[in-house]
């Protein structure tokens, strides 16, 4: 089989979004237990700016940027299971997805029901696997919870405000706009604080009348970890995953004498790692999404091209939901 070439966003180094490199590499032929995608959708998110910046180190360099994508399997290596050229297939959690065309590990992919486009699996997996294992894992939630969502528009945040709603827990979330927390309102927040101008710890005092919440997800990280922590009730956990505002400083563990709190620090990562976790995590995503539990906004599209202006526009807080980069079709 020829080499077959590719468009890719690359890093030399790491740096702001100007450091992304549209460059022409070699896809490459798959080896054993590889499968060579034509892209068709790739996912924006916020950890590949980490990638990008350097908070999350990548080796060696230059590297193609980022992590989810949905396409057409278009050559199978020996011993890749039973995948078949032609398949249409997904996946999150697998750098190198900034291409026309990549190698992948087949273990990593899923099948795309006939319900699920592309473009919404490139817009759903890693956020959605994420609010998944968030609202069934980490914490299980469930009627009579109430929760708070930090940045309860975005990506991960929409998903995780219906979800959670859905499961009959009473949501609050915190947003940057009155737009964003219109949306959040639509999605099922039963009260949208916004925390550039309103002191979260009263508000959630007040909505909870003294109490606090019973857990908190908050993908925010350095800006909202405090509030985060105050806003819990007694013996209550916080979710802390994510790094939006930058990563959170470390901190006393003496802290959290104060009521007997919980805090975590998950990662998709672990909660996929057995190929069984993924399959049931892929099942219930594509089931809530199919059943309208779950709607994914894409509000942004930006050509693969332009993964330069996609960063810029995420890290300056003006995505709402989710974004996607689309290659030039074929
Ligand atoms: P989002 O679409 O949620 O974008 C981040 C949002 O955070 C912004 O839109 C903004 O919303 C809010 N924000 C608040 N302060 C800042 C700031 N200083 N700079 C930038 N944004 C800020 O991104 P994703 O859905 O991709 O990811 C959300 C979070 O979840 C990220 O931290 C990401 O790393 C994390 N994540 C963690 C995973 C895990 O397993 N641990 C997996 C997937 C994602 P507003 O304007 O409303 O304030």
């Amino acid at each position: 089989m020829a080499a077959s070439t590719s468009l890719a966003v690359r890093i030399h180094a790491y740096g702001p979004p100007a450091a992304l490199s549209v460059d022409q590499v070699e896809a490459g032929e798959p080896g054993p237990g590889e499968v060579l995608l034509r892209q068709t959708a790739i996912g924006l998110n916020f950890i590949d700016t980490y990638h990008r910046s350097g908070l999350y180190p990548i080796d060696p360099l230059p590297a193609i940027l980022g992590s989810e994508g949905a396409g057409v399997v278009e050559a199978v290596g020996p011993d890749a299971g039973d995948l078949r050229v032609g398949d249409r297939v997904g996946y999150a959690m697998s750098r190198g997805a900034y291409a026309e065309r990549r190698l992948i590990d087949a273990s990593l992919l899923v099948r795309l029901p006939e319900t699920t486009s592309d473009e919404l699996a490139a817009a759903a997996l890693l956020k959605g696997l994420t609010a998944w294992y968030l609202i069934r894992e980490t914490h299980r939630v469930s009627r009579g919870d109430t929760i708070l969502v930090q940045a309860a528009a975005g990506g991960v945040g929409s998903i995780l405000v219906q979800w959670a709603s859905h499961l009959g827990a009473t949501v609050y979330g915190t947003a940057g706009s009155e737009e964003k927390a219109e949306l959040a309102r639509r999605n099922g927040c039963a009260e949208v604080i916004l925390y550039d101008r309103e002191d979260v710890v009263a508000r959630v005092a007040q909505l909870t009348e003294g109490r606090g919440v019973d857990v908190v997800y908050d993908g925010v990280g350095r800006a909202t970890f405090d509030a985060s922590l105050a806003s819990l009730r007694p013996r209550g956990l916080l979710a802390a995953f994510g790094n939006a505002s930058g990563a959170v400083p470390p901190f006393d563990i003496l802290r959290l004498t104060d009521g007997s709190k919980f805090v975590t620090r998950p990662t998709l990562a672990t909660y996929i790692a057995q190929r069984e976790d993924l399959d049931r995590a892929a099942s219930e995503l594509f089931s809530a999404l199919a059943d309208g539990i779950v709607r994914i906004d894409i509000h942004q599209r930006f050509a693969l091209t332009d993964a330069r202006l996609a960063h810029e526009a995420l890290e300056a807080r003006r995505t709402i939901g989710s974004s996607v980069l689309l290659p030039t079709p074929e």
